[in-house]
Parts: C-alpha cells; sequence; structure tokens
C-alpha cells in the first residue's frame, strides 16, 4: 500500500511508523518547517523547548514507550513538581493532597468535600455513568457551590470561555483520575511529571528519521490543498500544486482544517465534524532575568487574562536555557478573540498587570525576551455526552482515514493518546489493505 498521511505530529508519525512495520510505503506532508505539530519547539538560550507548554504523567506509557524504543529511555526526569492555585489574590501551594486542608480560600467544609469529591471520583472506573452530567451541575452538587466557585469553576471557564458549563462530568472525572495515577498509591504523594532533556524535540526528531531511514518521505512546508477522490474512493494528495497518487490517505488535521482539504467527504460524517468546537491555545512565553515565583504550574482562579501561569524552569533549571526563566502564560480562547490577533508585545501588554498580581514586585526590564504562539485545534470543547460527537477513523470515503484530538475520550487530549490513535489508524488502513488484496486473490 502507498500511504499519504497530511500532518507529521506525532499521531501522523505514530502512524507512519506502524504503516512501515506493517510493510507499507509513507509519505508525509507537513504544513510546518519542521516535525511536531502541537508539541513543536523553538529555541531559548541555544536550547529547543515547547513553544506550547508540554510535560507526561506517569500514566502517559505510550509516550514513555516511544522514547525506549527510539533508545532515548535515558532521557526522560521525572521530577515532583510545585504546584499552586492563584485564588483571592494568593498562591496556594497544591504539591499534596494535604495542602487542601490548608486551602483558606474556602471553609474547611468545603475543603473536605473537594477532598472527598476527588477521592470518589479516582476510584469509580465507569466514565460513562457520567456521561449525560456536567462537570458543574456535578461538582456543585458534591463540593458546594462556593468551593466550586473557587476552584473547578474558574478553571473550567478557563479552559472552556462560553462552553464551561456544557462539560460533560466523564471528562473531568478522568482529568482527576489520571492526575490522581501520576501521584503513585502512597497517601499524600506528590505528582511526579516526566520531562525529556534536549525536550520533546528529542523523540519526535527521532521518530522523523526513523521513518526516513526506513525509506519513508517527510515534506516539510508543503500544506496539502486538497485530498482528490473519484468515485467515493480517495486517489491522492495535491500539494504544492502537485498531484501526488495514493491507496489511502490519513488526514491528522483538526476537523476545520479536515473539512477544508477534503471538501468531498459525505455530509452525514460532516454533521459530526462540525458536531466539535475548538478552543485556540494562545501561550505568551517570557524569558526572564529571574524567577517570577517558585510555583511550576500555577491555576490562575481569579479574573486574569489567562488561566495558567506555568515557570518551566521551576520544573527544570534555568541554566539549561542560559539563565533565562521561562514563563507560558496559557490561555484558551474562542475564534474570535481579539487576543488571537495580537503580537507578542501587544498580548503582554494586556497581561503585565495581571503577571504583577503574582508577584507585586515583577517589572518589565525582568523581561529579555517575549513570543505568542496560537494554534487553532488547542482544546477540542468537550461537551455531555460527547462520544456522540466522535468522528470515526474511517470517513465515509473509501481509504480516507482521520485521526485527531477530538477522538480522544474520555482521557483529556495528550501526546499519550494521539501516538495510540497515529497506530490504530495505521492498523485499520492495513486490516482493511489486506481484506481489498483477499478478495481481489479470491477473484482472480
Ligand atoms: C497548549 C497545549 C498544551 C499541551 N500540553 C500537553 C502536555 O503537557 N502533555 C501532553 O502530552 N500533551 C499536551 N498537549 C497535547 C498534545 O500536544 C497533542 O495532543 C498532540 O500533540 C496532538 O498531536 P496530533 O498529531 O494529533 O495533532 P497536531 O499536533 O495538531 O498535528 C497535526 C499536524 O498537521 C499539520 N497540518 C495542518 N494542516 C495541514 C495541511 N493542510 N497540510 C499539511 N499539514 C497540515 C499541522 O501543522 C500539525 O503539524 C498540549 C496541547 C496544547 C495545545
Amino acid at each position: 500500500m502507498r500511504a499519504g498521511i497530511v500532518g507529521a505530529g506525532v499521531a501522523g508519525l505514530a502512524a507512519a511508523r506502524r504503516l512501515q512495520e506493517l510493510g507499507h510505503e509513507v509519505t508525509i506532508f507537513e504544513g510546518r518547517d519542521e516535525p511536531g505539530g502541537q508539541v513543536v519547539t523553538f529555541d531559548v538560550g541555544g536550547e529547543p523547548i515547547e513553544c506550547f507548554y508540554h510535560h507526561i504523567f506517569t500514566n502517559d506509557t505510550t509516550v514513555i514507550r516511544y522514547f525506549n524504543d527510539l533508545g532515548l529511555g535515558d532521557q526522560l526526569e521525572w521530577i515532583e513538581p510545585n504546584n499552586g492555585h492563584f485564588v483571592q489574590g494568593k498562591i496556594y501551594p497544591f504539591v499534596t493532597p494535604f495542602d487542601l486542608l490548608r486551602f483558606d480560600a474556602v471553609s474547611f467544609l468545603s475543603r473536605l468535600r473537594l477532598g472527598l469529591a476527588s477521592l470518589w471520583l479516582k476510584r469509580q472506573e465507569d466514565w460513562s455513568s457520567y456521561e449525560n452530567v456536567t462537570a458543574r451541575a456535578w461538582m456543585e452538587r458534591a463540593v458546594g457551590k462556593q468551593a466550586f466557585n473557587a476552584f473547578w469553576g474558574p478553571l473550567l471557564r478557563g479552559k472552556f470561555a462560553k462552553h464551561a458549563d456544557e462539560i460533560g462530568m466523564a471528562w473531568l472525572h478522568w482529568k482527576i483520575r489520571l492526575r490522581f495515577g501520576s501521584r503513585g498509591g502512597r497517601l499524600g504523594a506528590k505528582e511526579t511529571l516526566g520531562y525529556p532533556r534536549g525536550s520533546f524535540r528529542s523523540y519526535y526528531f527521532a521518530l522523523a528519521d526513523h521513518i526516513r531511514k526506513s525509506g519513508g518521505q517527510i515534506h516539510l512546508n508543503t500544506p496539502v490543498e486538497a485530498v482528490a477522490t473519484e468515485l467515493g474512493a480517495v486517489t491522492g494528495i495535491r500539494a504544492n500544486g502537485t498531484f501526488h497518487e495514493f491507496d489511502k490517505v490519513l488526514m491528522t488535521t483538526p476537523n476545520i482544517i479536515t473539512k477544508r482539504i477534503a471538501p468531498d467527504l459525505p455530509s452525514d460524517y460532516v454533521e459530526i465534524l462540525d458536531r466539535v468546537r475548538y478552543q485556540w491555545a494562545s501561550c505568551l512565553v517570557l524569558a526572564l532575568d529571574r524567577p517570577l515565583s517558585d510555583v511550576y504550574w500555577l491555576s490562575i482562579a481569579d479574573d486574569l487574562p489567562f488561566v495558567a501561569c506555568v515557570e518551566h524552569t521551576n520544573l527544570v533549571g534555568a541554566e539549561r536555557y542560559g539563565g533565562n526563566h521561562i514563563v507560558y502564560l496559557s490561555n484558551y480562547v474562542a475564534p474570535d478573540h481579539p487576543v488571537l490577533q495580537m503580537d507578542a508585545e501587544e498580548a503582554f501588554s494586556v497581561y503585565e498587570e495581571s503577571i504583577r498580581r503574582i508577584n507585586p514586585s515583577f517589572d518589565r526590564s525582568w523581561v529579555r525576551e517575549k513570543w505568542f504562539f496560537r494554534d487553532p485545534g488547542g482544546q477540542p470543547v468537550i461537551t455531555t455526552n460527547y462520544s456522540t460527537c466522535i468522528p470515526s477513523m474511517e470517513t465515509g470515503i473509501d481509504g480516507l482515514y482521520l485521526s485527531n484530538t477530538t477522538q480522544v475520550y474520555p482521557e483529556d487530549r495528550g501526546q499519550n493518546y494521539s501516538l495510540q490513535l497515529g497506530e490504530r489508524a495505521a492498523e485499520l488502513m492495513s486490516e482493511k489493505d489486506s481484506v481489498v488484496a483477499a478478495a481481489q486473490g479470491a477473484c482472480i
């Protein structure tokens, strides 16, 4: 089989590798100038770092498998970070579960309810029973309005903005389960996060190299204009004005792009793609001459223009980045949000006062450099009964497949699940190919 793949994010790379293992030819087309997709990196102080903050949890076993398979297992470092929650102008540490007892932004009873609700959810294995209730309704009932407003409410609003009240409890339930899973079983255990020396670029570059060495082609700076079809079957890909013939094509693009490059998709399939809305991801990244705080992941519950302040150099040392202290100010916004039109300087001037709320002595003279990154497929909006919104990998056009983050559920989207989806899509393409080959053999 000659397979064409649209996108060299981790799903596209995983699919290519699996297709090669199954004996097929692969060609990847990537619009950007490097592979990696949402894990893409840039350099600070001569060291690569992700444009959007990235780490893995101990239960991201597929990512760990990739590092080991590529001979990079010893590059993964496991770190217990200092996490915190910013509410009512104060940073509350959230490092061990006992910190919840000191969370005096809410009453003692509310703290107990917050803790008990999380413990309860951690033990529930059946996410499907939470499918038709919103996270807000379930949490307000479980922890009360005061605790919801100080803790879960702002986090949901930060990630999903005006869609926050539509988010399904199945998504939040599973997120809490997985986060607890990354703490190990011990009572009071700290969370452990993984981050590789040399950034995540090390593994996706190694994966891309492996694909090339195994005979695959990766065309960078080559956005796909259209997937071509004839009589309900895929025939190839048009990119940079050139037509490339393929037996099968896998798209790893967000739904919004998928619809544009595959205009022949059946209307019932497009209707499913349209059910999922996206929040854009935006990150203002600052390189500072000193730390902003001692917290790695600071969730923001106050009304600030960003939902998290992720100080990467509180996870790994600033010396790795030429002494720069790197802070991501992260937000998820609707596609028409004005911040998406801004450059780094403009976004900084909107955020500056709020940064000072986190550290009152912050001064703009601390900023050595700044960058502003955006991604249109940042976060699918995971509503109640989301399982009815998931597009199948088979698109209804013979030989045309889709693998993207809208298919990750009930887990929150992450590299681990994109790698798994890419592998599954490859296996499906190969399996269908064997069925067709067998049928053709039978006809002869
Ligand atoms: C802000 C943010 C933080 C995150 N943090 C974490 C984290 O801490 N840990 C974690 O594990 N995961 C994290 N993730 C999620 C993780 O990055 C994604 O789940 C994963 O990278 C998605 O991979 P993908 O291959 O499915 O999609 P993508 O990475 O979106 O890949 C799709 C690729 O298709 C390309 N493309 C689009 N259109 C075309 C076209 N027309 N022609 C050719 N190519 C095209 C794109 O350039 C891209 O490279 C984060 C994501 C975001 C946005």
